[in-house]
């Protein structure tokens, strides 16, 4: 069918790799029913109407619920345009049993097979995903340079890492041949409660990669409903979140489109990947958005300024606070 994308978002371009992707971006790892059990036909229309209001960055992995959000996302993916969608996946790490490969011939073998899951000639992003679970060496030297030749060969158009800690991601590109990495992926670190990737920007610019931000919510750490059990922040984080919430919503302020604006407001990151599953978190996502951009008004501008200073007064004692993940020397 004729699609017809009725809402324009902005988009900037990743690093050096001439992708353009829209400034928000669809998370898919909820596809996967990884925060709650999803209804695929709902999450099918998601991705339809984020991409009818101008998202065209469409982010997921094998790990996410064991290859249900590829398999999700690519039932989706089918009926839009190839060329007018940008989709990433990873490679590395996958789900039951949980378990990490980054050799040459698992992670090409595993960008054939999120291939064929997600319905798609070609991957825009493969990202070698939370690599400080791992020897750093194994993925500069065999991961990465396996996904370089299937960039060689037109399989993929960008290659790049994630993770969380902010240290791992200076030693991993101190490990990599120039060229091979194109972006990186980092989540978390660009929050109301975490500030820390600013930091390491420049670093990223002089490199001309790309940066995508992930999980401005924090994983649900920032939304009213809260995070999932499994959620790994400490328990100090999580109180100093849920009293921003509570303190957001009593003076009328739904603190998840705080956290959003402030994370399309920071820093210079190409993209935001946001997670969700429904047409309705869509819909508020890019309402947010709009608004946090200035692309439509907003007429609790001056409330939300004002709750906004309140929140990060109360985030103030946890700001920076994260927690571990991986191996420690990463
Ligand atoms: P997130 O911070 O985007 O939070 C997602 C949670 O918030 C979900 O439970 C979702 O239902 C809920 N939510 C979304 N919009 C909401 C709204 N307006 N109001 C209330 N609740 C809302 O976390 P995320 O999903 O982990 O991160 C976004 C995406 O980034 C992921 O889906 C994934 O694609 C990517 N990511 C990658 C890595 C990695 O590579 N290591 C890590 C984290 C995230």
């Amino acid at each position: 069918r004729p699609w017809v994308v009725t809402m324009a978002l902005p988009r900037r371009t990743l690093g050096k790799t001439g992708i353009s992707v829209s400034v928000l971006g669809f998370g898919a790892s909820p596809l996967g029913g990884i925060f709650e059990d999803i209804d695929e036909a709902e999450g099918v229309r998601a991705v339809h109407r984020a991409f009818a209001a101008g998202i065209n960055y469409f982010d997921t992995a094998p790990f996410y619920g064991a290859t249900r959000s590829e398999k999700v996302l690519g039932q989706a993916l089918k009926d839009l345009p190839r060329s007018e969608i940008v989709v990433s996946s990873k490679v590395g790490q996958y789900g039951n049993p949980h378990t990490f490969d980054f050799s040459a011939e698992r992670v090409t073998a595993s960008v054939h097979e999120s291939l064929q899951r997600l319905q798609v000639p070609y991957l825009d992003i493969v990202l070698c995903h939370d690599v400080e679970n791992v020897d750093l060496t194994q993925v500069a030297k065999e991961a990465i340079p396996a996904l370089a030749k299937l960039r060689d060969a037109g399989l993929v158009k960008a290659v790049g890492f994630s993770g969380l800690p902010l240290k791992m991601f200076t030693k991993l590109l101190d490990l990599v041949e120039p060229g091979m990495v194109d972006m990186v992926l980092s989540w978390s670190h660009c929050t109301l409660a975490d500030q820390s990737l600013l930091t390491l920007m420049p670093h990223f610019q002089a490199k001309g990669l790309g940066v995508i931000s992930a999980s401005p919510l924090a994983m649900g750490l920032l939304t009213n409903r809260g995070p999932p059990s499994w959620h790994p922040a400490p328990e100090s984080l999580k109180k100093a979140c849920a009293a921003a919430a509570e303190h957001a919503k009593n003076r009328g302020v739904d603190i998840s489109k705080l956290a959003l604006t402030y994370a399309l407001r920071a820093g210079e990151v190409s993209s935001t990947l946001v997670g969700m599953a429904t047409s309705d978190l869509v819909d508020a996502n890019v309402r947010n958005a709009r608004q946090a951009l200035g692309l439509d008004p907003n007429p609790n501008a001056q409330l939300e300024e004002e709750v906004m200073k309140e929140v990060e007064e109360i985030l103030k004692p946890c700001q920076g606070q994260t927690w571990m993940s991986g191996r420690p020397e990463n």
